[in-house]
């Protein structure tokens, strides 16, 4: 029987490296995957430190790993057909899977029953359903993706950042050809925007960002940005003000985390009738002062964006693949299984002098 090598964690703070078997058959219509790499975001450190387990979302112990990339070990009659794959094939999976049936899912809302991988308890079956692993089961519902062979593990796991860049610019923002846009934060959000905005032909891209990110900053600029700015010095509705003639940007996407300036700034930068998305989640707080005239004067559209579509999956593929873009500027960390904890501290600021975009585990078998 083979083993997978897998970090589990089993309690705030707190990883066990474990050897798992595999099971001998993949689940009924679906695949057993040999797990490439996986990439990390925000919601690794939520639930690194518990914040995922206190919300009710997956409970310990679990294998986290919700941005997984790999080769199809097996599958069964049922799942070759229904996705077209065969043994050997290298997919992107989305790591959420609606179930596709329930009310909510019928009127394209939240599913009261989805399969999130990563977020799976390790006494579901095989246990095996995070990318912190080394082998997965794949579940029949889930949306996989083939991806070119010849990309480096990291850029391939780029598709989830930047899926989500093309959902909130062009899916939600509606971005045109020829208009305008600012994009509030530096990171693997705010720098996916900018390259949808770069890809969808956008004519102005201004990014904001803190002091600390100046590297980040020269990335946006790499990725297409035309302008940036640093928020600390720059009172972000003057700029864009004056690099607008007064007019203000087409869209406004918010990717702050935890800061409510952003929210206001953009009100206050996006002309008349333009469109506000709101991506960056602020720590379940309220906002202290909301300037509602404002919006309602200016007939501003504003639109909560959480995750990303199977059609930003798809965009942000097909974008990696076509390399007319210097992606691998994203990578800062590409790091070992064992090293999964230190990663997670990285991504999360606690390690000093060493920033970090994106981080990709790379699994050995
Ligand atoms: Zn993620
Ligand atoms: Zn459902």
């Amino acid at each position: 029987m083979m083993k997978a090598k897998a970090a589990v964690l089993i309690a705030d703070r707190t990883f066990d490296f474990r050897e798992l078997p595999v099971p001998d058959a993949p689940p009924q219509g679906g695949a057993l995957l040999r797990v490439e790499g996986c990439g990390m975001c925000g919601s690794d450190i939520e639930q690194y430190k518990g914040g995922t387990a206190k919300a009710g979302i997956g409970a310990f112990p679990v294998i986290p790993g919700h941005e997984i990339l790999g080769r199809i070990q097996s599958l069964d009659a049922a799942g070759a057909r229904r996705w077209d794959l065969a043994e050997g094939d290298r997919v992107a999976v989305h790591g959420l899977a609606p179930c596709g049936v329930c009310p909510p899912c019928m009127r394209g809302a939240k599913c009261v029953d989805a399969f999130y991988y990563g977020f799976r308890s390790l006494s579901d079956g095989s246990g095996l359903w995070g990318g912190y692993g080394n082998y997965m089961e794949i579940a029949p519902l889930t949306k996989l993706y083939r991806i070119a062979d010849d990309l480096s593990v990291e850029d391939a796991l780029l598709f989830n950042p930047f899926a989500a860049g093309f959902d909130w610019v062009l899916r939600l923002g509606r971005l045109q050809v020829g208009q305008s846009v600012l994009i509030l934060g530096g990171g693997q959000r705010g720098l996916a925007s900018v390259l949808a905005a770069k890809d969808a032909g956008a004519s102005q891209i201004i990014v904001t960002g803190l002091r600390r990110d100046a590297f980040k900053l020269e990335i946006a600029r790499q990725f297409g940005a035309t302008h940036s700015l640093i928020a600390e010095e720059t009172d972000v509705a003057e700029a864009i003000a004056e690099l607008t003639a007064g007019r203000g940007v087409d869209l406004v996407v918010d990717t702050t985390p935890n800061a409510f300036q952003p929210v206001t700034d953009a009100i206050k930068a996006v002309r008349h009738g333009g469109r506000i998305v709101l991506g960056g989640i602020k720590g379940h707080k309220d906002m202290p002062a909301f300037p509602v005239d404002e919006l309602l004067m200016k007939q501003i559209e504003m639109i909560g964006a959480l995750s990303s579509s199977h059609w930003g999956v798809q965009q942000a593929i097909r974008l990696v693949e076509e390399r007319r873009y210097p992606v691998h500027l994203m990578h800062t960390h590409s790091v070992p299984i064992q090293d999964v904890e230190k990663a997670i501290q990285t991504l999360a600021g606690e390690i000093p002098d060493d920033p970090a975009l994106h981080i990709s585990i790379i699994h050995t078998h």
